[in-house]
């Protein structure tokens, strides 16, 4: 069973949604309405071996930075909603071998991405496990007017990314042999920014949005899905760094990394045609089509190929 699958099967069994929530399962986060206030509630899990290695032989090896990941995956859910933080709760499972330090050390990761985006963390629970570490964050944040939902977007609207995209994938993939590009690319896949500001300055121009966390040819279909639209991105338009064109060789190798990699953890936009554009690094990429089975990318040939063919990232696989 696919992750998308899974999660779906299961929120039938959690029952309908009502007030004071008001957007459940399926988006970024969820939208709760206190007065004329709106907060976002979202988690995220990261567990060892699957989301980090603790090989003191790996050069990814950092669980500094492991805290910071958890902390910026849930800032950029709060992100893709327009938000900002209130607070987070922590919930650790920890094998008895861990050393106290290692959970120390992620706890600061988590509480410097914390210091610099305005996330007290709150309060949390600690429990023994006989397996690997896994670590829960739950935030919650609030939005200044209406969220922006993945199910906005129209036919015609225009698709947009904000920064650059496929460090991380090629950061995980990579040898590290020690050269600017390289250490570059690290510190991008380690250290990811959550794009707050963007996000808000985004708002009140974008109809539809969501955080790239699984990589395009993954994402945009889900957004395109929960706006029952269809997608068409061009490829030569994808935004990468120079780092990873250096790393990749050249420039077409690089874009097909930003089409299927994932935990970039930028944002992925549609705009209307002709709504005026904020001050935010962003990339037209491609639009939305009327056609909600037309999931296409064009190659660097000009050829149209359906998204699925790009590859992509599933933590669950897609067979059986
Ligand atoms: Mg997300």
């Amino acid at each position: 069973m696919g992750e998308e699958a899974l999660i779906e099967r299961l929120a039938r069994g959690l029952g309908a949604v009502q007030p004071p929530v008001e957007v459940g399962v399926g988006d970024d986060c969820a939208v709760l309405r206190l007065g004329d206030r709106t907060l976002l509630f979202a988690t995220d899990t990261m567990v060892e071996g699957t989301h980090f290695t603790t090989d003191p032989t790996n050069p990814l090896t950092d669980l500094v930075a492991v805290g910071w990941r958890l902390g910026a995956s849930n800032l950029s859910d709060l992100a893709a909603m327009g938000g900002r933080p209130l607070a987070a709760v922590i919930s650790t499972a920890l094998p008895a071998e861990w050393p106290v330090t290692w959970v120390e050390q992620a706890y600061e990761g988590l509480r410097k991405v914390g210091d610099r985006h305005g996330l007290p963390i709150c309060g949390g629970d600690v429990v023994r496990i006989n397996g690997p570490a896994a670590l829960t964050l739950a935030v919650l944040g609030e939005v200044d007017g209406e969220p922006v939902l993945r199910s906005g977007g129209r036919p015609g609207d225009l698709i947009a990314v904000t920064g650059d995209l496929g460090a991380s994938r090629a950061c995980l993939r990579g040898v590290h042999d020690g050269s600017e590009s390289r250490v570059a690319l690290l510190r991008r896949g380690l250290w990811p920014m959550p794009r707050l500001e963007w996000g808000q300055a985004l708002r009140g121009s974008a109809s539809a949005m969501m955080d790239l966390s699984d990589g395009l040819a993954t994402d945009l279909p889900r957004l395109a899905q929960a706006s029952g639209v269809g997608v068409v991105v061009r490829e030569a338009n994808l935004p990468v760094s120079d780092a990873l064109v250096t790393v990749c060789g050249s420039r077409e190798v690089a874009q097909r990394e930003a089409l299927i990699g994932g935990e970039d953890y930028e944002l992925l936009v549609t705009l209307p045609k002709g709504s005026p554009l904020p001050e935010v690094p962003l990339s037209v990429i491609g639009e939305l089509t009327a056609a909600p089975s037309q999931m296409e990318f064009v190659g660097a040939n000009g050829e149209h190929r359906p998204l699925s063919e790009a590859g992509g990232w599933s933590h669950f696989g897609s067979a059986s």
